[in-house]
């Protein structure tokens, strides 16, 4: 990457049903393959490097719940999903030759470390990619609450939000082929038109802590590139 970065601290908020075969479900070896190809270029980089990865690909507790299960459990269930992809994204970084910790907010022994902000950011200073697990570690919280509130305590210098789609726009693109792509939103353009790209709490949270989001599409190769250089892509959301 020949770019200068703009960015040097980045939280990457990976969802679940990029992971999944078309319609977003299940693991895909192929699509961990291309993402971590992804990491790797943009860990090389020196960018220091989190990434909060989601569980929607495997299972989403208030769907869950919906067919009579107890929400909570639902919700553990869920969390449990996001450390499946998140040790499935380990093991195909490490084949690559990325060094890599994966932290979660559940205690799941032996297998992943807990979340300890201060060996966090050596981490991060020791150039590992730091994989974020089981959410926030409570029901009732999505993935993109947790890469808010991880950004916000590893001091991230921007969170960005991969998507299927180029970033947000007036309406659903696949349904909507004159739905309009913003390039620019506040915060407060996010909640009071509710669109939509991440649930309230975490759009709160950033605007309260003051972090800027990029939602981009991680379909395309060159976007993450792009965003840590500082080059216009997707939309930008800030105050
Ligand atoms: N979850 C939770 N607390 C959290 C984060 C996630 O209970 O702090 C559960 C919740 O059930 C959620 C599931 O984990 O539906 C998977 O996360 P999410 O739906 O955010 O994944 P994504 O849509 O990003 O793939």
């Amino acid at each position: 990457m020949k770019s200068a970065i703009k960015y040097k601290r980045v939280l990457l908020k990976l969802s679940g049903e990029g992971f999944g075969d078309e319609g977003g479900r299940g693991l895909e070896s192929e699509r961990f393959d291309t993402l971590a190809k992804e990491i790797q270029k943009i860990s090389r980089t020196g960018v220091e490097l989190a990434i909060v990865v989601g569980g929607g690909n495997i299972l989403r507790g208030a769907k869950l719940s919906n067919t009579g299960k107890s929400r909570v459990q639902a919700d553990q269930i869920g969390m449990i999903a996001t450390a499946i992809n998140a040790l499935f994204l380990q093991d195909t970084l490490e084949g690559l030759s990325v060094e890599t910790r994966v932290v979660s907010a559940l205690e799941i022994k032996n297998i992943t470390e807990p979340f300890v902000l201060r060996n966090c950011l050596q981490y991060l200073k020791e150039k590992n990619v730091v994989i974020f697990a089981g959410g926030t570690g409570n029901p009732y919280f999505t993935t993109d609450t947790a890469a808010a509130l991880r950004a916000i305590e590893i001091k991230a210098d921007i969170m960005l939000k991969a998507t299927q789609v180029d970033g947000v726009y007036s309406d659903d693109p696949r349904k909507n082929v004159s739905a309009k792509l913003y390039k620019k939103l506040t915060y407060m353009d996010v909640l009071s038109e509710q669109l939509g790209v991440m649930d309230l709490t975490a759009i709160s949270l950033s605007m309260e802590n003051k972090l800027p989001i990029i939602v981009l599409n991680i379909n395309n190769c060159k976007n993450i590139e792009k965003a840590i250089s500082g080059k216009p892509v997707g939309t930008y959301i800030g105050e």
